[in-house]
């Protein structure tokens, strides 16, 4: 169904881009600058297929048909003179509507409205969170985002609190998703952080500057022993697999900010849930000065293409 979907808005663009050829050619008006793009060899709408099988590094074993961002992107092949092996390479246009007004972030509450997501999103549905002597990860989550969100908005900072399913291509100066976690018998303690592969410059940053910064608040250690699979590709974060994913031009990271099933982790969470907000505000804080918005905005994003889609054999 999908596909179909697809499909008939490319032939709806087709139809209306012949029809704006026609006009600029009677006019003499420009040409549009999409209409440029999609005659760029290498041009993939949005949504369309790569041809190629997603990975992420840290988990070979489930991969994906990889499609193009909104927006579409541009993928150039290796040449007859590149190495064997070269797989060639992405880049992302830069977004043709940029923010305007304050500085915007955006505040994902993980677990939140998980019945909600989009059926690319299905997946996710059972996925219901940590839960720990009737304290649920989500109620946490969503307590933080909500402080964190008076605290950015009292500094002058628009905020977004978003759910399981973000926007299309959500586009902000920086993002960060909420989790808390449980090691299933109450020993571990800390948190943790990560931002995926395959995005822009600027995410290692938004992590130390969190990091730093909510460790200095919370007095937790760093658990960079436990950084999972799931972190390293979270879902919002991974643009060539799902569509309600964030802009790659959008700084983002996932923390899971403690243990609800360590005793100490847990009643600072419970107790002390402006302390964890305040750190992780501080970080945002340092991060947005440091990094104005057009420098989010000012080169193209070219990233590693990803395999071949082998070539299916008939089989007789
Ligand atoms: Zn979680």
């Amino acid at each position: 169904m999908k596909k179909l979907l697809v499909g008939a808005i490319g032939l709806a663009a087709v139809a209306v881009a012949v029809v704006l050829v026609a006009n600029a050619v009677v006019s003499g008006l420009p040409i549009a600058k999409s209409l440029t793009e999609a005659t760029v060899p290498g041009y993939v709408p949005g949504g369309a297929p790569f041809g190629m099988i997603g990975t992420d590094p840290d988990d070979p074993d489930d991969p994906w048909s990889a499609e193009a961002p909104p927006g579409g992107a541009i993928l150039q092949t290796p040449g007859p003179t590149a190495s064997p092996g070269a797989v060639g390479t992405i880049r992302v246009p830069i977004p043709k509507v940029l923010p305007t007004g304050p500085r915007r972030v955006g505040i994902q509450v993980g677990h939140w409205k998980t019945d909600e997501a989009p059926s690319e999103l299905r997946s996710l549905v059972p996925q219901t969170g940590a839960a720990w002597e009737g304290v649920t990860e989500l109620d946490v989550n969503l307590d933080v985002a909500q402080r964190l969100a008076v605290i950015l908005n009292a500094k002058g900072i628009a905020v977004d609190i978003l759910p399981v399913t973000v926007p299309v291509g959500y586009i902000a100066d920086a993002v960060i998703a909420l989790h808390a976690d449980s090691d299933g018998v109450g020993e571990l303690s800390g948190f943790k952080m990560a931002h995926n592969a395959r995005r822009g410059p600027f995410e290692t940053a938004l992590l130390n500057d969190v990091k730093d910064a909510y460790a200095a608040a919370t007095h937790l250690d760093y658990d960079s022993g436990h950084v999972s699979r799931n972190m390293l590709g979270y879902y919002p974060y991974n643009w060539s697999r799902y569509q309600h994913a964030v802009s790659p031009y959008t700084p983002g990271v996932i923390i899971e900010m403690g243990y609800i099933s360590n005793d100490d982790d847990r009643a600072l969470m419970l107790d002390h849930p402006d302390v964890l907000a305040n750190g992780i505000a501080n970080g945002i804080m340092q991060f947005l000065s440091d990094t104005p918005r057009s420098k989010l905005f000012e080169h193209e994003i070219v990233v590693p293409a990803f395999p071949q889609r082998p070539t299916r054999t008939s089989v007789p």
